[in-house]
């Protein structure tokens, strides 16, 4: 029989990772608490200790279930290695402290996620590292700085809340003439829809709490690239701490088998719920890159295979408006978080941007009165009505 060489997205996200450490015969990856490994052999320990044999020693370090869900995402992401973290916000704080510097400059855009933000804007300059922030989307400023020299430029497409596109292909080249690294925080495409490592990029980031582990039940964050880099930000994270916990790795392991399903039916729900939005009398306007009028509708169409799950929209009469139309809905989530299986809103001053001032949120373009909507797998008659009655129930 001919062995297949590659499987589908779907079919790994199913199978990927789980077989070497299954136990007893069971047919899912165990939860394995334990914090340490017993060795009756000093040398077999010592051995395992430096890393010359595999095996775990202490969980801070390693973990098989933590392990296992870090070989399925490393596949789906078609990467050499992976390595995972307590959070999202660790794994990009880790990767950035791994490779950077004093005296070393970051190239990024306005609207990454606020907590990145915050890190660009707070804690990296403290250290005396310079990082330089271009308007989402202005292609060519970005390649103006980047050839000015940097050691790192760091990406996310699409955005959070405004869902705007960068050109992974067209600004990786640019880097990668400067001898600049990639990283790309790839939460909102997920593996499904982009693989940015393919395009040259040397780290892939995820927050694990959001698409990956899908159900809202977990925090987690994860890294894929290649081997030496992933090694040497493993080291950085196994030293500082910011471990996944082996419930939350499971939980996300669980997750990820339904991923490409999930994914498919959010973004289906995505594209006719901005549909329906763009066409609606009390909204301002509708930012998903599945619509044709999306800025970047041609990027996304070239480097995603999907549109992704999360549309944001601004209604007329701004904040007032949104007091009067969240409560109204009877089928959402009213919280900080997305990606999950359940419909999930919120003002963007809530959930991704509430670290940022009022000010700062408007000098990254995001209306006070904007609404992220991370479209769960309901039914989209059901969702439509629902919108419908709560946005008919605005009076001003
Ligand atoms: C949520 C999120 C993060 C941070 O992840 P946590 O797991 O909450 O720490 C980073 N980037 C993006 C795009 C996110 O949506």
């Amino acid at each position: 029989m001919e062995k297949k060489k590659q499987w589908s997205a779907a079919t790994e996200s199913v199978w990927a990772g789980e077989k070497d450490y299954l136990v007893h015969g069971a047919t899912q990856v165990p939860v394995v608490h334990s914090v340490a490994y017993n060795y009756d052999d000093v040398d077999e320990w010592y051995e395992v200790a430096i890393g010359k044999r595999k095996g775990h020693i202490y969980g801070r370090n390693t973990n098989p279930t933590v392990e296992s869900f870090e070989q399925k995402i490393k596949i789906l992401e078609k990467a050499e290695a992976a390595t995972s973290f307590s959070t999202g916000m660790a794994a990009i704080s880790n990767s950035l402290l791994t490779v950077l510097k004093p005296g070393d400059r970051v190239v990024s855009i306005k609207d990454t996620y606020g907590g990145t933000n915050k890190i660009f804007s707070e804690f990296l300059p403290r250290l005396n590292i310079d990082v330089e922030l271009v308007e989402t989307g202005n292609h060519e400023e970005m390649e103006k700085e980047i050839a000015k020299g940097c050691k790192l430029v760091y990406l996310e497409t699409p955005t959070n809340p405004t869902v705007k596109i960068t050109d992974l292909e067209r600004i990786t080249k640019a880097a990668k003439a400067v001898n600049a690294l990639v990283f790309v925080d790839n939460t909102f495409a997920t593996p499904i829809n982009q693989n940015p490592l393919a395009l040259g990029v040397d780290l892939v980031i995820h927050s694990a709490t959001k698409f990956l582990g899908g159900h809202a039940d977990a925090l987690g964050g994860v890294v894929c690239g290649g081997e030496a880099l992933v090694h040497d930000i493993y080291h950085y994270r196994e030293i500082n701490g910011a471990t996944m916990d082996p419930m939350a790795a499971y939980l996300i392991l669980r997750g990820m088998k339904t991923l490409k399903l999930r994914v498919e039916k959010q973004q289906e729900n995505a594209l006719k719920v901005a549909q329906f939005l763009q066409r609606h009398e009390k909204v301002e306007q509708v930012f998903y890159p599945g619509l044709e009028n999306h800025v970047n509708h041609d990027i996304a169409k070239k480097q995603m295979k999907g549109f992704g799950g999360m549309l944001s929209f601004a209604l007329k009469g701004e904040l007032d408006a949104v007091r009067q139309f969240l409560p109204k809905l009877q089928i959402a989530h009213r919280a900080a978080n997305l990606g999950a299986v359940e419909t999930t809103v919120g003002p963007a001053r809530t959930t991704s941007h509430v670290e940022n001032t009022p000010e700062e949120r408007a000098a990254l373009g995001i209306p006070e009165g904007l609404v992220r909507y991370s479209a769960g797998i309901e039914e989209i008659d059901d969702l439509l009505f629902d919108l419908k009655q709560a946005l008919d129930q605005i009076t001003i």
